[in-house]
């Protein structure tokens, strides 16, 4: 959106593209206030979403909803949509951001709603007396032991390494938690249940010996991975699947740029994503008009 909006400042037409049939990306499932980007406050992520469509409406900016980009050829300068319609441009910012990864065990989709919660904010009143396991070992995965340890009755953390990524504070806060319990090296191989989650098969991955932890909710935070996949092979990607960008948001494709999460890992953040899709749109202008 900020790319949008600064293409247009600068007198582009821009177009934008957005698979979901709603607008706002993460900020759709963020529940908690968000409070540190620069000169706004915002109840949650939809109240800031609501902020920034309104702002491109003003502008008779509006995305076009519901019709995923399925293949790009960079040298049309086009992207091919799901619905079949192709969108030529002289430009292209991508800012297609990251998803969830996900466990790839079985009952992970089957459960979702029935015990498998997708946000600890939003859904820990309904962990209330429960047990709650909560996979992973960052900052996403600790910080939720904590918001549903304050309902559970108590909150398995399991973590398939034997160190944490997250930060020291968070960890220690969990260790001294008198709900919280945590499990390192080892893999949750399934959620099992019948109508719900009744609990996760874990392995050790010392001894490989399988063990059961009886829960009725389970929360997945092993991290994310970059939306990038129709960009690979059209631009340079890291390992990880980020497009490599320089400090004007180019990438290794003349005429295309890439912003926001899927771009900068390091900085995933709204300030990130706002003030690259300016950079972005500054730098596509420069190119245009060479
Ligand atoms: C729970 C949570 C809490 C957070 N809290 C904060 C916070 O307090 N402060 C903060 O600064 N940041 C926070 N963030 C991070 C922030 O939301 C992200 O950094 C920001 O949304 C990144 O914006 P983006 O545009 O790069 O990507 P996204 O928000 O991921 O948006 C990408 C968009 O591209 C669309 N898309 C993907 N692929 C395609 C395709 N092929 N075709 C068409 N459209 C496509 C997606 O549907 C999505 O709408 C939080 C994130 C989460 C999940």
């Amino acid at each position: 959106m900020s790319a949008a909006l600064w293409s247009q400042e600068l007198g582009l037409r821009p177009v934008i593209l957005e698979s979901e049939s709603e607008a706002g990306g993460q900020l759709l499932s963020t529940f908690n206030p968000i409070t540190n980007y620069l000169g706004v406050e915002a109840g949650n992520g939809t109240e800031l979403r609501d902020l920034f469509t309104r702002q491109l409406e003003e502008r008779g900016l509006r995305p076009f909803l519901g019709d995923p980009v399925v293949g790009i050829d960079p040298v049309k300068m086009s992207v091919r949509l799901e619905s079949g319609k192709t969108v030529r441009a002289r430009g292209m910012i991508a800012a297609m951001g990251v998803r969830r990864r996900r466990l790839g065990v079985s009952g992970e989709q089957e459960f979702v709603g029935r015990g498998v919660i997708s946000s600890g904010k939003r859904d820990a009143p309904g962990a209330y007396g429960k047990d709650a396991v909560i996979i992973g070992g960052g900052d996403a995965a600790f910080e939720n032991v904590l918001i549903i340890g304050e309902f559970a009755r108590s909150v398995t953390l399991i973590h398939r390494r034997e160190g944490f990524s997250a930060r020291d504070e968070f960890v220690e806060k969990v260790r001294a938690h008198p709900k919280a319990l945590i499990r390192t090296n080892c893999a949750v191989r399934s959620i099992d249940g019948d109508d719900r989650v009744t609990g996760v098969t874990i392995e050790d991955l010392a001894t490989g010996d399988l063990a059961r932890v009886p829960a009725e909710i389970v929360l997945i935070r092993i991290g994310v991975e970059p939306n990038t996949d129709i960009l690979n092979g059209v631009v340079d990607l890291d390992p990880a699947g980020y497009v490599m960008v320089d400090r004007d948001c180019r990438t290794s494709r003349p005429g295309i740029y890439a912003v926001g999460d899927c771009a900068f890992p390091a900085s995933p953040t709204v300030s990130t994503a706002v003030g690259s899709g300016a950079t972005a749109a500054k730098s596509l202008h420069t190119w245009l008009n060479r």
